[in-house]
């Protein structure tokens, strides 16, 4: 049984994509930093469906407890589905963003990208099949006011899935973006109004967490073998 890695499985997109790649037969690691209970509460409801899942926690800022954390888990098998998806958003006009905005938008998404992938990857190549798949955000493509810093970060993680896709495409790894739009989480709860949604959105909804993982499962599947360093949007057509 394949083992996959859902990294921020305790938020809403996570969770999505958790209970989908257990659907799809992955044996799932359900990450959470500070919600450690919704992780397990997750994984008591993927058993209960028939699926095999276990909760794991750790702040993927803190390079040392990720390491730590990984390498006891691919002691002796790898992980070969890794869904990069852990991310906050910590909005301001640019000249009023604070270092600490700038740098905590920063460092999950980006180094908790490097954190949480690097320490997983030699066992992946050893296996010679594996998925990476980053969850990124059209604010990434577009840029979005008031979101430099989120921007940044997800724009950096579009060129980095595009330089791992060449370094990891001759091992049989496959290395993704899914840029979603907007999706009906917490996230975004108190940011768009309904209004604001239909003014901004072609198909005038919000999309679903598990419209996102879908997309997920399509990638982490044999279907997707051949398809790598591709940023997908997942928008309602907005761009
Ligand atoms: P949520 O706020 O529901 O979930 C965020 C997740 O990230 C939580 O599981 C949280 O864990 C985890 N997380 C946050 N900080 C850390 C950290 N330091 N270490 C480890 N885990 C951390 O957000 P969504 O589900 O909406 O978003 C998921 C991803 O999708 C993000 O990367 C986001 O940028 C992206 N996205 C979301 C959109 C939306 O409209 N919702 C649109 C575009 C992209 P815990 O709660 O346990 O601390």
């Amino acid at each position: 049984m394949k083992r996959a890695l859902v990294t921020g499985g305790s938020g809403g997109i996570g969770a999505a994509i958790c209970r989908r790649l257990a659907a799809d037969g992955y044996f799932v690691y359900v990450h959470a930093n500070r919600n450690a209970a919704k992780a397990e509460a997750l994984v008591a409801a993927i058993r209960a469906d028939g699926g095999q899942a276990e909760a794991l926690a750790f702040d993927v800022t803190d390079a040392d407890a990720s390491r730590a954390a990984l390498e006891a888990l691919v002691a002796d098998a790898p992980i070969q589905v890794l869904v990069n998806n852990a991310g906050i958003h910590d909005d301001a006009v640019f000249p009023g963003m604070s270092a600490a905005q700038w740098h905590s938008v920063l460092d999950v998404s980006l180094n908790g990208f490097f954190n949480v992938t690097q320490p997983l990857t030699m066992a992946m190549i050893r296996s010679r099949w594996g998925r990476i798949i980053n969850i990124t955000s059209i604010a990434g493509l577009t840029g979005n006011r008031g979101q430099v810093n989120y921007s940044a970060a997800k724009g950096a993680l579009h060129a980095a899935t595009k330089s791992l896709s060449l370094e990891l495409a001759s091992r049989g790894i496959t290395v993704n973006a899914v840029a979603p739009g907007i999706i009906q989480t917490g996230m975004i709860d108190g940011v768009f109004d309904k209004q604001a949604i239909e003014s901004m959105v072609p198909m005038k909804r919000a999309g679903t967490p598990e419209e996102v993982a879908s997309v997920v499962s399509f990638l982490a599947s044999e279907q997707a073998n051949y398809l790598s360093g591709q940023i997908i949007s997942v928008n309602g057509g907005m761009i």
